[in-house]
């Protein structure tokens, strides 16, 4: 179908998700670090599809995995009623790479999914109503997670949400008094990516996790973005020393395929099963076969390759490109996460828009609109760095002038 065409049935069929031009890439097909259009133009994805794509486009590990899997069964019975081994192989694996107070693993499909578990597993612990999040805090978009956004203005379009809401200052120890005997659960980041990549602070993340035991709230980290060797570690949490009471995780947890979860301790796990059979939480596609196999796949090439120590050195090797262009005024984040801080909005905008036209996929950030998030699959090659660092340095040559 021709491009023009095909942006017309996209915007008449398809429910858009922002009222400005959307970048309307009409997908061809996806390899590596790069995506096709359908005119045969290629694009290096540089945002990995927003943290999905960790191990690249269709690593083929992950295909065959799937093909695999499908040659034995697809859906076969809602969540925890059969056993399904590509479910326990993925969380035994994942477990063996989890301290022990994160044990267990309710399997979903999605991260706003794994919020909303992880929120109702902290009501069924301990009955409190407080929910404490932080500003420029994206948690997901269902009822619950929407309930903890970081935002205000954008929250307050949705109400009434979950009530009994306080929104803390990220990184601000004074702001830790929020948390209370009264407080249910605390979700954060541990790096804000709608915020622009912000680093938790580390003496802040050890208070945080004081004032959550001694209050008795259940820190939820939410690693929706930062999980899966991101940040150079599998999860960036363990760059702090402190563990969650839960872990939501999802987008690159699957190699592409849609799959989300969060991980407690057995006991805390256990609070779901009890009374009601299938009314603590539960969900029909929630850790599909598929899903899981290209899940664990994704995971031994994360853990297994030399993947994970190589992140760091990558992500300084942007850092040096960027340095040397003049425009941008920042760099922040962690690892392969990272975001490159302009001036202004307008210079901001514009240097995205002339990557797209040069072949380059960076994105903007949620809650701060001069910086654009530079967080391309963890298996992207020295030489490919260098040819979308040339790219970017040309585009914001070409956005300042
Ligand atoms: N938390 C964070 C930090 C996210 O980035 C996202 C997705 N952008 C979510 C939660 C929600 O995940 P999903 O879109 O899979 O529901």
């Amino acid at each position: 179908m021709e491009t023009t065409q095909n942006r017309h049935l996209f915007k008449r069929y398809i429910a858009q998700a922002s009222d400005f031009e959307p970048f309307s890439l009409d997908v061809e097909k996806g390899e590596g670090v790069y995506v096709w259009d359908k005119a045969g133009k290629k694009y290096i994805d540089f945002i990995s599809s927003i943290c999905v794509n960790n191990v690249g486009h269709r690593n083929p590990v992950v295909l065959q995995a799937i093909e695999n899997q499908m040659q034995k069964y697809l859906h076969i019975m809602v969540y925890g009623e059969f056993i399904q081994q590509p479910q326990i192989d993925f969380a035994q694996r994942l477990c063996e790479n989890l301290p022990p107070q994160l044990q267990k693993i309710f399997l979903l499909n999605s991260g706003s999914e794994a919020i909303d578990g992880a929120i109702k597993l902290a009501r069924l612990q301990n009955g409190r109503g407080e929910i404490v999040s932080f500003r420029n805090s994206y948690h997901g978009s269902t009822v619950g997670a929407i309930s903890a956004l970081g935002n205000e203005p954008i929250r307050h379009r949705f109400d009434p949400l979950l009530p009994h809401h306080r929104l803390a200052h990220f990184n601000s120890l004074p702001d830790l008094e929020q948390i209370s005997e009264k407080t249910c659960c605390v979700i954060a980041e541990v790096v804000q990516s709608g915020g622009g990549m912000v680093e938790a602070d580390e003496v802040w993340m050890k208070k945080l996790r004081e004032r959550c035991t001694e209050t008795g709230a259940l820190l939820i980290f939410d690693e929706i973005q930062s999980g899966f060797g991101r940040t150079g570690k599998l999860f960036a949490f363990e760059h702090y020393g402190v563990v969650p009471d839960i872990l939501c995780i999802a987008k690159s947890m699957g190699g592409g395929m849609p799959i989300g979860a969060f991980v407690a301790s057995e006991k805390l796990m256990d609070l779901l099963n009890v009374e009601h059979p299938l009314m603590g939480h539960a969900s029909t596609f929630g850790g599909h076969p598929l899903s899981c196999a290209a899940a664990l796949a994704s995971l031994n090439l994360i853990l297994g390759n030399d993947i994970l120590p190589k992140v760091e050195e990558k992500g300084q090797r942007i850092r040096r490109h960027l340095e040397k262009i003049e425009a941008v005024k920042k760099v922040s984040g962690k690892g392969l996460f990272l975001a490159a801080h302009f001036e202004d909005e307008k210079t901001t905008a514009r240097v995205q828009e002339r990557c797209m036209a040069n072949g380059l996929i960076s994105f903007w950030l949620l809650f701060n609109h001069t910086a654009l998030a530079l967080t391309p699959p963890l298996t992207i090659t020295d030489s490919e760095i260098d040819t979308a660092m040339e790219i970017f340095a040309r585009s914001v040559k070409e956005a300042v002038q």
